[in-house]
């Protein structure tokens, strides 16, 4: 969602007459985007607005802004630590990024625009037209819902990015119609809680199976994906989406985040490891070579060895392709970031690297029993890690790489997989 929000900024920028620049000392304004979801992220953000103070001092007409969900929450200590910063603005307020360049460069004194959208239910509409900047590209993320009405007791998301919204669908569909015409293969539906799109629009629920149909019907569009579903809301419909309409790929991101009930409910995910499992075997059956990855977190508070334990075992049942796995960082402003529990770094650390051990033993025994299967690859380009070697994913998101001319990139390819490695599969063009 970070990555869609700066090409955001970036279209607001080039309507009020910028174009991008090779390198920051060249730049007129630097916009720094920013997340909050972890410690660390926040702590980088930092460490760079300190470093865009030598900037401003060698050149003091650079404009300077802080956008994001750092900003959001930290405007004021922003304003305190770093007087040459020009501007923050929210995730709610990108909109007004023109004209809150505009003032810095006629000298105004620092703004901060943060407000987020009160109303639930509202509809985002009007974002900037995408082509700037996109022209060519293979992939490309489309937003079709911001905000979260879910409050996992461990997430900012929701103070950070408001409350759910959706997109209309028409707005949508014009969007997708545009980077098709651009040349675009490879859509990525974006939404906190994807699967729940659509349920405050004006002109009625729109499913998100039926907008992935309507997305599917796009003429140039050769490939839909979508994150992050939430595994309470995946019901049969969308099942069958992904089974039956070819340009949706076999792969499902569901974060499942533990593997106990009663973590579950400490972190108020609105299932059960019961639920999640019926989900699962649902695709499974439904979609036998589909690719299942996701979410975990390790060391939430009161965490105990048997939840850890519980995990494991999740992990071992579920054999994901791959997850993101994370040690719980306390998120001031949520409920959990204050309760007396909190699991002390060292055993955080150490269950982290139990976690991670395991799922990439299984993530490297998934990809050896794919050896000898042929898959569909988009080819994306020069694999930068294997010189030589194109890349590309499988419609079930296993990154595969494979000897091809250039004349292949952005070309479907059929691939068999040769050998299996941590991070994916070798294999040969058929
Ligand atoms: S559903 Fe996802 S975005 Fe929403 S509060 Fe929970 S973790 Fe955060």
């Amino acid at each position: 969602m970070n990555e869609e929000d700066s090409e955001q900024m970036a279209l607001y920028l080039e309507q009020i007459g910028f174009s991008p620049v090779g390198s920051i000392r060249e730049a007129q304004v630097v916009l720094l985007n920013t997340c909050s979801v972890r410690q660390k992220p926040e702590d980088k953000a930092f460490s760079l607005i300190g470093e865009l103070r030598f900037l401003k001092e060698r050149f003091p007409d650079t404009v300077i802004g802080v956008c994001g969900c750092m900003a959001q929450l930290r405007a004021d200590e922003i304003r305190r630590r770093a007087p040459h910063v020009d501007f923050v603005v929210g995730t709610g307020n990108l909109a007004e990024i023109p004209a809150l360049v505009s003032e810095a460069l006629q000298g105004a004194q620092f703004a901060s625009r943060i407000e987020l959208p009160e109303r639930k239910g509202a509809v985002v509409t009007h974002l900037p037209t995408r082509h700037v900047g996109r022209d060519g590209k293979l992939k490309a993320y489309v937003p079709i819902q911001y905000g979260c009405d879910k409050f996992c007791t461990f997430c900012i998301v929701p103070t950070t990015r408001g409350r759910e919204r959706s997109r209309p669908t028409e707005e949508i569909l014009d969007e997708v119609k545009r980077l098709a015409d651009l040349g675009t293969k490879e859509i990525c539906l974006l939404g906190q809680t994807v699967n729940s799109y659509g349920k405050n629009l004006m002109e009625g629920k729109v499913p998100f199976s039926e907008l992935l149909v309507k997305v599917a019907e796009v003429p140039g569009i050769e490939r839909i994906r979508f994150t992050s579903p939430y595994p309470r809301d995946f019901r049969r419909d969308l099942i069958e989406v992904i089974r039956d309409v070819p340009q949706v790929m076999e792969h499902v991101h569901m974060p499942l985040q533990a593997g106990s009930n009663t973590e579950l409910a400490r972190m108020k995910r609105l299932y059960t490891l019961e639920s999640f499992g019926e989900i699962v075997e649902e695709i499974r059956s439904l979609i036998p070579k589909v690719g299942i990855t996701t979410d975990l977190i390790v060391g939430f508070p009161d965490e105990t060895e048997d939840e850890f334990q519980a995990t494991l075992a999740a992990v071992n049942r579920f054999r994901f392709d791959w997850a993101f796995m994370f040690a719980y960082s306390p998120r001031p402003g949520t409920p959990a970031a204050d309760w007396s529990g909190q699991i002390d770094e060292k055993t955080k650390k150490a269950r982290l690297n139990e976690l991670i051990d395991l799922q990439n033993s299984i993530t490297k025994s998934v990809n050896e029993s794919r050896v000898g299967d042929e898959y569909e690859v988009l080819v994306e380009g020069t694999s930068p890690r294997n010189t030589g070697m194109m890349q590309g994913y499988s419609r079930e998101f296993t990154m595969m790489h494979f000897e091809a001319a250039n004349e292949r990139v952005g070309r479907l390819a059929k691939v068999r997989a040769t050998s299996a490695k941590q991070w994916g599969l070798v294999g040969e063009l058929i």
